[in-house]
């Protein structure tokens, strides 16, 4: 077509032989062409408003497909609140690692999560989730969805077959009575602080029987993607990431990205282009280097928290472990099996004692820090009862494990006999 761009990416080699190429190898070169850019190895910002246009003409086509007047969506670049080249590049290595066919990053976690449940859902349906989420996921569903006139219904993250079935059938009804539809299973795996893994292939089966695939399920996968599982080959529809955690991994950035087939990318696209809420180029760019780690970060921190688990594990101080790689219950252990390659390195850690025996235990940490978040580099350690899940009301913590006596642990990169040692010497202090 003579209208459209001539300047594209030349096509990425994704296999060799007909071997493919691992996302490790592709995030070195995937969706960037040097040639575009002065032969610049690694892509430049581009830091602009607005793309020029090569002719009217060509002006035309590009918002024909904006504005889905012509299938396909955007065949170029328009605007910077759509798109623009550094974010592309992100969403073509996002998809990647997901097995994906198109991906879409934002300016937050939150901000993919909140704009894909608008672009999903409509006044009377139902949205069915899995419990406990992220505390603002859980709260945009109860108070602002609630306000429009979406409902929920929610389950316990490790539920079986029979108790997805009584879930289901009472969505269901809710959505009868509401006039609406069940618009979307949205899941969280492992759950935070319980680490209960959530049954995908069950949720999917449960589905499947109840409302058939016109119904996505979305995921929440942030504590274990994009290295330790990839929910799309488990029945999941839509991968849900805070990138500010394992993929951006330097503590440096906050975002977020949804990724799928473009069935279901294409709304949420639409409705980003509407409200904006992509990630600047800037952050684009900076997860751009982290995509190059990843695995490698992942990999340490993984092997890290296997080492310092086997250490706190027999401590005299330690009451118990909530550590992926260390589960008892043998149907959560099936569902590990089955949707995990590795056991993370985010775990809770039970200090014999209350909260005083758990803070003399945080203020002692030289070489780990205090704060909220997970999956940079340096390892971070937190008390959820008074600080993530302070405003969750008790009835509510009991249920979901969060005592007093819970420190919650991210296991960074560093040296892990050093990590030992200082766990080692604040484990004394208590
Ligand atoms: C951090 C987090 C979010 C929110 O992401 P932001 O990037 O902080 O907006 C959502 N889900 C999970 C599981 C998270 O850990």
């Amino acid at each position: 077509m003579s209208d459209t761009p001539s300047r594209k990416p030349k096509a990425t080699i994704t296999e060799i032989a007909g071997r493919p190429l691992k996302p490790s190898t592709l995030m070195m070169g995937a969706g960037y062409d040097p040639a575009l850019s002065e032969g610049s190895l690694k892509p430049p910002m581009f830091l602009t408003s607005t793309f020029a246009f090569e002719s009217a003409a060509a002006g035309k086509h590009h918002f024909e497909g904006i504005t889905g007047k012509r299938p396909g969506g955007a065949d170029g670049l328009v605007y910077s609140r759509f798109n623009g080249p550094n974010q592309e590049i992100l969403e073509a290595r996002l998809s990647i690692w997901d097995g994906a066919e198109d991906a879409l990053c934002f300016s937050s976690g939150m901000t993919a999560i909140c704009v894909l449940m608008l672009a999903l859902c409509s006044a009377g349906d139902v949205i069915v989730h899995s419990g406990p989420l992220y505390a603002a996921s859980e709260g945009f569903v109860a108070k602002t969805l609630s306000r429009f006139g979406i409902t929920y219904v929610d389950f316990p993250a490790g539920a079986n077959r029979a108790e997805l079935d009584a879930v289901m059938a009472k969505a269901k009804a809710q959505a009868e009575t509401q006039g609406g539809k069940v618009a979307m299973i949205y899941l969280e795996s492992p759950a935070n602080p319980t680490n209960a893994l959530v049954d995908v292939e069950a949720v999917r089966d449960a589905r499947d029987a109840a409302f058939g695939a016109e119904c996505p399920i979305a995921i929440d996968n942030t504590f274990l993607g994009p290295l330790w599982s990839r929910p799309l080959d488990h029945g999941a529809d839509i991968v849900v990431y805070s990138l500010t955690k394992y993929v951006g991994g330097h503590s440096d950035l906050v975002a977020g990205s949804v990724s799928g087939a473009k069935k279901w990318m294409t709304p949420v696209r639409m409705l980003r282009n509407t409200m904006g809420g992509i990630a600047d180029p800037n952050t684009a760019w900076m997860l751009l280097r982290s995509l190059e780690t990843v695995e490698l970060r992942m990999s340490r921190a993984g092997e890290n928290a296997e080492k310092i688990c086997a250490f706190l594990k027999d401590h005299p101080k330690v009451e118990g472990l909530g550590y992926l790689g260390m589960i008892d219950d043998p149907r959560q252990q099936d569902i590990y099996r089955r949707h995990c390659t590795g056991a993370g390195s985010t775990f809770s850690v039970f200090i014999k004692g209350g909260e005083a025996e758990c803070f003399r235990f945080l203020d002692a940490l030289t070489i780990a820090k205090l704060a909220v978040s997970l999956g940079g580099t340096e390892t971070l350690a937190s008390h959820p009862a008074s600080m993530t899940h302070l405003s969750v009301p008790n009835a509510r913590k009991e249920l979901l494990g969060i005592s007093d006596n819970l420190v919650r642990i991210s296991i960074g990169i560093e040296d892990a006999d050093d990590l030992i040692a200082d766990f080692s010497q604040a484990l004394d202090a208590v």
